[in-house]
């Protein structure tokens, strides 16, 4: 699929009031810093459409892009500042709860982790709650640049390991670079597939 289109929909903090849900919806979630901004900008081919390098944990909105006029694309606020105050990360948890269980046009969650770093408890969780409430999610490995192909077979390697612990099976994973655009094609041909399931 080629992004031909991609536009700024809506801001906010109240999932409530998010675009009428008459559209396909994918959400990119995953920790400050994992390179989100940058995957969404690569991804769209538009370099300001998501705001990279925000302060972490500073910005807690729910932001839509729509694409090509048949789909949203959502830029969801990251997770696991840890300097962010309790009370915010509550703010925070209610949100994204609110947003994932009672969107009923989302159809796949993207979980972005860095391709660097090993399995962090506070992605695994995410996962787990994802699952437990039946929701679809992809891994999507980011910075893949960084490191070395071999380094990033053991990183896949390792998370499902870690997954099929408590899992039967294991979700989609891709690899991606926002610098080498490596993914891209993958991760939007994708998305095209269940656009027409
Ligand atoms: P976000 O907080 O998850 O939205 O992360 P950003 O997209 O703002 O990226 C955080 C930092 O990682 C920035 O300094 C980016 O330039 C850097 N970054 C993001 N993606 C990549 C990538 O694919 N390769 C490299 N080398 N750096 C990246």
């Amino acid at each position: 699929m080629e992004v031909k289109q991609a536009e700024f929909v809506i801001s906010n903090s109240d999932p409530t009031r998010c675009p009428k849900p008459d559209k396909p919806e994918y959400a990119f979630i995953g920790r400050s810093n994992v390179g989100k901004s940058s995957l969404i900008n690569m991804l769209t081919t538009r370099h300001k459409l998501a705001k990279t390098s925000q302060t972490p944990g500073k910005t807690q909105l729910i932001n839509h892009f729509l694409i090509n006029t048949d789909w949203y694309l959502v830029d969801l606020p990251g997770y696991g500042f840890a300097k962010a105050p309790q009370r915010e990360r509550e703010k925070w948890e209610k949100m994204i709860d609110t947003y994932l269980s009672e969107r009923p046009n989302l159809i796949c969650t993207f979980i972005l982790v860095d391709s660097r770093i090993e399995p962090q408890r506070i992605d695994l969780e995410f996962m787990e709650r994802m699952g437990q409430r039946g929701l679809p999610f992809v891994i999507i490995f980011t910075k893949a640049e960084k490191v070395s192909s071999n380094a990033i077979q053991q990183m896949v390697k390792k998370y499902g390991q870690t997954l099929l612990k408590t899992w039967t099976e294991l979700p989609p994973m891709f690899v991606s670079s926002a610098v080498s655009s490596r993914g891209k094609e993958e991760i939007l041909a994708y998305i095209d597939q269940l656009n027409k399931d």
